[in-house]
């Protein structure tokens, strides 16, 4: 079955995101837009994931657990998750690997967690935007440990890609899908950092405003919607990427 997935989106807990994206709000607009699965992926938390999976369980709209971490070496990786214990534990972990620095929602924006009616429930304290205590090999062991898919996010992009960054792939990265921003192409990436041609390339939108979700998408020919159905089917290059109207 195809399957059309955004798995990249960022809700009003990531500070540099839109108060719109409430996960409700979210739910809709996925919904409009007829995608089959999505995956809230706010930065280094999965706070607003739980009530959005719950209101996506209620409309028939397949929600991973997802956060988009930053490591060490300032790459963003996107961390996904099909079992609801299996993440909240991971989001755990993760926190305590964040530094113990407060938000300034003045200068970087609010990060606010919201319940399925919209209400504001609280604000989350430390600062999200900040590299984690855990490199990109420790992060992906952990990924692993929960049952988890890591999959580096908008690669060829700075500041925080991982070829903007590090200038190669691990050797521990070997068998990754990777993301490719909505801003590009394949065949351009591809042209820049031919080494990406062995990687099954998706795309999402990493939308902050809720016009900007399913700007890019990928539609998977998987045996259902399960998140390691939708990642074998990556493995095995059965999946299209399905581009709109997108800059930056
Ligand atoms: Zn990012
Ligand atoms: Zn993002």
């Amino acid at each position: 079955m195809k399957i059309a997935a955004d798995l990249h989106i960022h809700s009003a807990l990531s500070p540099c995101s839109s108060l719109e994206m409430s996960p409700a709000a979210i739910i809709r607009r996925a919904r409009e837009l007829k995608l089959d699965a999505i995956a809230v992926t706010d930065h280094n938390s999965m706070a607003n994931c739980f009530s959005t999976a719950a209101i996506g369980k209620k409309n028939n709209l397949q929600v991973f657990f997802g956060m988009e971490a930053q490591t060490r070496e300032d790459v963003h990786i996107l961390c996904l998750f099909q079992s609801r214990s299996q993440a909240e534990q991971f989001n755990d972990h993760i926190y305590a690997l964040l530094p113990d620095i407060k938000n300034n929602p003045l200068y970087f924006g609010d990060q606010v967690v919201v319940d399925e009616q919209d209400n504001i429930i609280r604000h989350e304290e430390k600062l999200l935007l900040n590299a984690l205590d855990a490199s990109i090999a420790e992060l992906f062991e952990l990924v692993r440990r929960y049952q988890g898919f890591a999959i580096p996010a908008h690669v060829e992009s700075a500041p925080f890609g991982l070829l903007v960054n590090m200038g190669l792939i691990p050797v521990e990265l070997d068998a990754s899908v990777m993301e490719i921003s909505c801003a590009t192409r394949p065949q351009a990436v591809l042209q820049t950092f031919p080494e990406l041609a062995r990687f099954p390339l998706i795309s999402n939108s990493d939308a902050h405003f809720l016009k900007d979700i399913g700007r890019a998408y990928t539609i998977f020919d998987a045996a259902e919607a399960s998140l390691p159905s939708l990642i074998q089917a990556a493995t095995h290059h059965t999946y299209h990427v399905h581009f709109r109207n997108c800059h930056g």
